[in-house]
């Protein structure tokens, strides 16, 4: 009942959360009855875009590139497609249609699941997000698209308790997770597991903790978070 999700996994963990195969295309629209997922990174030579504003709750997030068809072709060069030339949409086309009926129509936005890579196969869930706009941008020498989403103000956890130390969590920068992993080598600071790891904040929120260095913040398995969360209380 207090199953609380995993902040960090790898990418096999992933896969096996959102019970597929692969996600190497990125961009999954509507993966399951509920949700989409993608897959974000802020690292130097990430291939897209990707970033959070400074609020640190919108993501913006660049559409997807099309297919590289042989060595010779570069897609970075090619505006990026909404649709196939067979009229298929690309899954930049099912989010914009999901972005218009939202905008147009009123209806519920996507709900979207962000992953962002921390580290060469260290992945951390940042939540659910709203699919709230999109833009056309010129970045130099070619179009593409930049997706906005926000954070959900359902974070779909069993537990209220826990549901705000989480999003919370989400919010802590991507260069402190990576300061916080590397210092703790990647396992629980208790009992060395490396297994269900969450970013932990010393003093809860709740207490007045900031997550804005990582000296407030360290690795704890599932179990060990847990308990934390039950002295809390
Ligand atoms: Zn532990």
């Amino acid at each position: 009942m207090n199953k609380i999700r995993d902040d960090i996994l790898s990418y096999r963990e992933m896969c096996d959360t959102e019970s597929v195969q692969t996600l190497q295309r990125g961009m999954n629209f509507h993966l399951n009855n509920s949700y989409s997922v993608i897959l974000m990174s802020q690292r130097p030579n990430a291939p897209y875009a990707d970033r959070v504003h400074d609020d640190g709750i919108t993501i913006e997030y660049e559409g997807h590139n099309v297919t590289k068809k042989s060595n010779l072709h570069n897609p970075k060069y090619e505006d990026q497609p909404d649709k196939l030339s067979s009229g298929k949409l690309t899954q930049n086309g099912l989010f914009i249609n999901a972005v218009k009926k939202y905008k147009e129509f009123g209806e519920n936005p996507e709900i979207v699941k962000v992953y962002e890579k921390i580290l060469p196969g260290v992945w951390s869930l940042k939540g659910f997000f709203d699919l709230v706009d999109y833009k056309i941008v010129f970045d130099g020498g070619r179009n593409v698209f930049r997706f906005i989403l926000r954070l959900s103000a359902d974070q779909k956890t069993e537990t209220n308790t826990i549901q705000s130390e989480i999003l919370h969590s989400r919010l802590i920068p991507t260069e402190v997770k990576k300061e916080v992993w590397k210092r703790d080598e990647g396992k629980c600071t208790i009992c060395d597991d490396t297994k269900n790891l969450h970013f932990d904040h010393e003093l809860p929120f709740s207490k007045g903790g900031t997550s804005l260095t990582a000296k407030n913040v360290r690795l704890l398995c599932m179990k060990h978070n847990l308990q934390k969360a039950d002295k809390i209380e």
